[in-house]
């Protein structure tokens, strides 16, 4: 059985409506001391049950596996995975022929707190945020297996930089399953090389899937800026939706090399595409005035709370320049990425930006998450992608 962690009293009234983290501050005591990463019991201060979950130093010092008394063991995993394979059944994303990229755990979203796994055709890419889920890697990857069966071949592990440098894990990236260097997916019937050896996150922005799908339709005859396009999801399908031309920006020049060869995979020789490492700001100041359709997905400018007065200053400033530059008639895709910024706080930048520029602006759509990026309904905190699509007149 699992060591027990004792609760100080009444800090057990959100993990009773389900929220699936302790906070170190709400623990009284523990009967013995665990190892980091390990299983404990958290009870009420008068000794009743509440959780099992992973133990870890920090401010979040259990994340909840389950709040039924169990062991998590093999079956546990199984079963969680099952579920989150099964919801992406339902929602569409998965089993079909012409996607077969997605996003297969989604941290609290699927009651796997501290566990990412986003699938790419055969290969999934697993991430650890936790100590808890790294010590437990080996399981769920067997699990994991079990569940995909034929359609998986491979899995990469890749939490070197996403797990406390501190709990001195030694963790490396690597394959726990599988070698295979064949790295194209497909996405909506769209063709992309996913770099999950040294690619951001697990290689991919699966988040903006439907996103991207919304922009194809808006992209007809338009001539299309795609800003922060890191691999070009977003100008290979402006391509495809029919745009007059596409120019991606984004400092860095891995990325500029990931949307040509992405260009290419879909597009060969296709010449309304260019694509410039330049700096946001920078390319900004300096464009002209021929874009009508411009994508600006920037990085979290609010990693946390503390940033966020200077975070939505940026978001501001960035989409100023936008609203000044972009064509009447002009659609702006705007995103906010960052957890900390939430939607109305984001929308009102957005409403100071356009102010700022003096333009005539309606909201045509909100934009978020897409369903197999899932919101656990106790853990709001787990919102964090918003957007506005814009009709600049
Ligand atoms: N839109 C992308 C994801 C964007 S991630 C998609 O759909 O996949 C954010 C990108 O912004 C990263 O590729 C990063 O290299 C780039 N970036 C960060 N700071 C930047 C800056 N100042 N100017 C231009 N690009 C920047």
């Amino acid at each position: 059985m699992y060591k027990n962690l004792l609760l100080k009293k009444g800090k057990d009234e959100s993990l009773k409506r389900f929220h699936p983290w302790v906070f170190s501050g709400a623990v009284a005591h523990m009967e013995e001391q665990p190892e980091e990463g390990e299983c404990v019991r958290v009870l009420t201060n008068d000794g009743q049950f509440i959780a099992v979950g992973h133990w870890q130093i920090g401010s979040i010092a259990v994340r909840v596996l389950s709040f039924d008394d169990i062991e998590i063991d093999a079956n546990y995993w199984s079963d969680r995975l099952q579920v989150a394979l099964d919801v992406r059944r339902s929602i569409g994303v998965a089993g079909r022929p012409d996607n077969n990229t997605y996003r297969l755990v989604h941290g609290e979203g699927d009651n796997l707190p501290g566990l990412v796994i986003d699938i790419y055709g055969k290969t999934a890419v697993m991430q650890a945020h936790s100590v808890g889920m790294h010590v437990c890697r080996a399981d769920i990857a067997k699990a994991l297996k079990q569940v995909l069966g034929d359609d998986l071949e491979n899995i990469y592990y890749k939490s070197e930089t996403t797990l406390p440098y501190k709990a001195g894990l030694g963790q490396e990236n690597g394959f726990l399953l599988g070698n295979s260097t064949e790295n194209v997916a497909v996405e909506n019937g769209l063709k992309f090389h996913i770099d999950w050896l040294k690619g951001q996150k697990t290689g991919f922005f699966v988040d903006q899937r439907d996103n991207r799908s919304l922009l194809e339709q808006y992209a007809h005859g338009r001539s299309v800026l795609n800003m922060f396009c890191y691999t070009g999801g977003f100008s290979v399908y402006g391509m495809r939706g029919d745009a007059k031309l596409v120019h991606s920006v984004d400092s860095s020049a891995k990325a500029i090399d990931l949307v040509n060869a992405n260009i290419e995979l879909n597009f060969p020789g296709d010449k309304r595409h260019a694509a410039f490492a330049e700096d946001a700001f920078k390319y900004l100041d300096q464009m002209g005035d021929q874009y009508d359709l411009i994508i600006l997905d920037p990085p979290a400018f609010a990693k946390h709370k503390d940033a966020l007065r200077h975070a939505l200053k940026g978001y501001t400033k960035l989409n100023a320049k936008a609203f000044e530059k972009i064509q009447p008639g002009g659609i702006l895709f705007t995103f906010s990425c960052s957890q900390a910024v939430n939607k109305d706080q984001f929308r009102m930048a957005v409403f100071t930006a356009a102010a700022i520029a003096g333009r005539k602006v309606r909201i045509l759509h909100q934009l978020h998450q897409p369903a197999d990026h899932p919101v656990n309904i106790y853990h709001p905190e787990g919102e964090y992608l918003k957007g506005l699509v814009l009709y600049v007149e």
